[in-house]
């Protein structure tokens, strides 16, 4: 299966826009046909073939938690002989899937993305039921997936292409060769779960890898989903193996496991930092050292000057802190003023939260919806009492109800001191701590002074200041004058410093080279 085709210059996948009749009655569509498959059963897939348990968990509506949208064979009941046979399968799939045309391995990304494509909003309406997405965040979910297809296809091409060396003094031929590593764990988070997942597991597949994926316990149906896409295509079996398990169970058995080359993983620092260290005990038999790739969590200020435009740098933060509810890895947490501007941003972002839409996320007009799970729901409670413990002042917002979902009010918390709990820890949730600052020596102080790197923004007028934080600011993305979150595949890789991860710029051009090893030949002629 070779392309057919010439290749176009990658350029993003524009989002929809819902305010034409015909896209929100396509969108319309696609949600009542979700709906009327929701609550179906879901097998394991090992080597191509649907594995049955006994044993199931479900995958529930944060929004309408009653709803069930999807029902798992649950790995982790017989986690030891499913990990293992996945496992397998994966190390016999690459004996030859490794040796597949790169561009033949592309071909496959291209005709995935062709098929999500044309049924866009059926996979963002899967979203919508299963993460609470809202349609627009649901729409560039579906996007962002689509990027990575089209993006890390054209770029294996690229790799597979000639190598740049220096001409040899001596008289032989020279080349360079990537290869890929082997067999992988794929462990992504829930909060992007067509894209991320989408795109940690094609980056890996596309190099030449086989992988077993285990997509997280509240997002396995979009994941199956896409697991239905890679068959669609012809994707050989046992290239892309699927157990929907927990991460203590199975993530942690497939991290350990000896013929596991590499560990692609996106999510909390905290489970992070545990692979990294489980990964690194050389097990009997194991002939390599594990490579892991591991984004993590963030705590990402946006910094306002007494010079910025106010209107843009308010509608800015209550879009990084408030879009998805708050859950993204990119997402504003903290705001950090001039004391000279204070007042008077506040009243606008005060205003703009307060007129927030919040709701069912199957309604158009929704803009908030409600937080993952009641883990997630009692987090975001507890951090905001401790917040108000410490000496912040709620703003607005400050409440939640977890009769019918998991929703929690966009909050605003003022009088915030740098250092404090709410200051540091990742809260993953609507909630945005405002610290005052004299001047902005003391605001990029306040910035960087946390363990992540992951986004950030200034918001300024003088071009000084903002060159500044080029230098100053020490995070892995970087915002100028507009929101922290929203980065595009290709435009803005992706990835933080520090305890944010591994910096390892997913949807940028340095990204593949994770997953594969270069190979030097020289023959004499
Ligand atoms: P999480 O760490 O709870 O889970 C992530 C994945 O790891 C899931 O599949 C989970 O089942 C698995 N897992 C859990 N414990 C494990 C263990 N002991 N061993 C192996 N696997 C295990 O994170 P989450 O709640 O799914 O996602 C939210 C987090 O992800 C936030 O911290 C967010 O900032 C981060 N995130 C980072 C980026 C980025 O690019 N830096 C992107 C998205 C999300």
């Amino acid at each position: 299966m070779k392309a057919r085709r010439a290749l176009s210059e990658f350029r993003n996948e524009p989002l929809t826009d819902f305010s034409l009749p015909e896209n929100r009655k396509a969108m319309q569509n696609a949600i009542e046909q979700v709906r009327s498959e929701l609550g179906k059963e879901y097998p394991l897939i090992i080597n191509g073939e649907r594995v049955w348990l006994d044993k199931k968990f479900a995958s529930i509506n944060p929004a309408n938690k009653s709803q069930i949208v999807g029902v798992f064979s649950d790995a982790d009941s017989d986690a030891t002989n499913l990990v293992e046979r996945a496992i397998e399968s994966a190390y016999e799939a690459f004996k030859s899937w490794q040796f597949v045309d790169p561009e033949e391995r592309a071909e496959y990304l291209f005709r995935a993305a062709e098929i999500i494509r044309h049924r866009k909003h059926y996979f963002s309406a899967w979203m919508i039921f299963e993460v609470g997405k809202t349609w627009a965040e649901a729409d560039a979910d579906t996007a962002e997936a689509i990027d990575f297809l089209e993006f890390y296809g054209r770029e294996m091409i690229r790799w597979a292409g000639p190598q740049p060396l220096i001409p040899s003094p001596l008289p032989e031929k020279n080349e360079l060769k990537y290869i890929p590593l082997g067999v992988g764990a794929i462990i992504p988070p829930w909060n992007f779960p067509l894209a991320i997942m989408c795109g940690m597991t094609v980056s890996a597949v596309v190099t030449g890898n086989t992988t077993v994926l285990k997509p997280s316990p509240d997002a396995p149906t979009i994941a199956y989903k896409f697991m239905e896409v890679l068959e669609e295509v012809g994707l050989p079996k046992g290239v892309v193996n699927f157990l929907a398990g927990s991460g203590t169970i199975v993530g942690e058995l497939l991290v350990a496991h000896p013929k596991i080359r590499f560990i692609s993983f996106t999510g909390s620092k905290a489970v992070g930092l545990k692979i990294y260290e489980e990964a690194a005990k050389t097990k009997p038999g194991q002939k390599w050292m594990k490579r892991v790739v591991a984004e993590m969590g963030g705590k990402d200020a946006i910094i306002v000057c007494e010079d910025a435009n106010l209107e843009e740098a308010a509608l800015g933060i209550v879009q990084s802190a408030f879009g998805f509810q708050g859950q993204k890895c990119s997402a504003c947490s903290r705001l950090i003023v001039d004391e000279k501007v204070h007042d008077a941003l506040l009243d606008k972002i005060l205003e703009m939260t307060k007129n927030l839409k919040i709701g069912d996320p199957t309604e158009p007009e929704t803009q908030m919806s409600a937080v993952i799970n009641q883990k997630a729901f009692d987090k975001a409670i507890s951090m905001i009492e401790k917040g108000i413990e410490e000496g912040g002042k709620i703003l607005t917002g400050g409440k939640g109800d977890n009769s019918i979902g998991f929703y929690v009010e966009p909050t605003i918390i003022g009088d915030v001191k740098p250092g404090s709990t709410i200051e540091q820890v990742e809260i993953f949730a609507p909630v945005l701590a405002v610290i005052k600052v004299k001047n902005y020596d003391e605001a990029l102080e306040v910035a960087n002074d946390t363990e992540y790197g992951l986004t950030g923004s200034v918001y300024s007028t003088s071009q000084e200041k903002l060159e500044r934080a080029k230098r100053e600011f020490h995070v892995g993305n970087l915002y100028l004058n507009r929101k922290c979150t929203g980065a595009l595949v290709g435009v803005h890789p992706f990835g933080g410093f520090n305890m944010s991860g591994t910096d390892s710029k997913a949807g940028g051009r340095e990204y593949l080279l994770h997953f594969m090893q270069a190979k030097s030949i020289a023959q004499k002629i």
